[in-house]
């Protein structure tokens, strides 16, 4: 093998590892927080928020969900976005957990 196929090669092989670390990283913050995840469940998170018991949790009042919460980035219109409370990872408009705070 000469120089120049073996410097091909070596610069395929980074940029597909570069490639597929990317994907990986972007896979895991986009995964969505489910009420199982430990961390979450910690929280109470809820997928839907009218499904919150307030005597379990008497910080949640009527009406919050994490559209309404300054941890919620999403573009206007969209169903779910991702929550900075969580590293990123996606949760539904309507969901709601014990972290909310009101965005002003
Ligand atoms: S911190 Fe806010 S946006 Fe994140 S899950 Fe809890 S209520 Fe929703």
């Amino acid at each position: 093998m000469d120089i120049s196929r073996r410097s091909f090669f070596t610069s395929s092989a980074v940029i597909i590892a570069a490639i597929c670390g990317s994907a990986a990283s972007q896979a895991q913050t986009t995964q969505a927080v489910t009420e199982n995840d430990p961390a979450a469940s910690a929280l109470g998170f809820h997928l839907n928020a009218s499904t919150v018991d307030k005597a379990k949790y008497p910080t949640y009042e009527a009406g919050q969900s994490c559209s309404g919460c300054a941890f919620f980035q999403a573009d206007a219109g969209t169903t779910e976005g991702k929550c900075s409370m969580y590293g990123g990872r996606t949760v539904p408009s309507t969901a709601w957990c014990a972290a909310f705070f009101k965005r002003v």
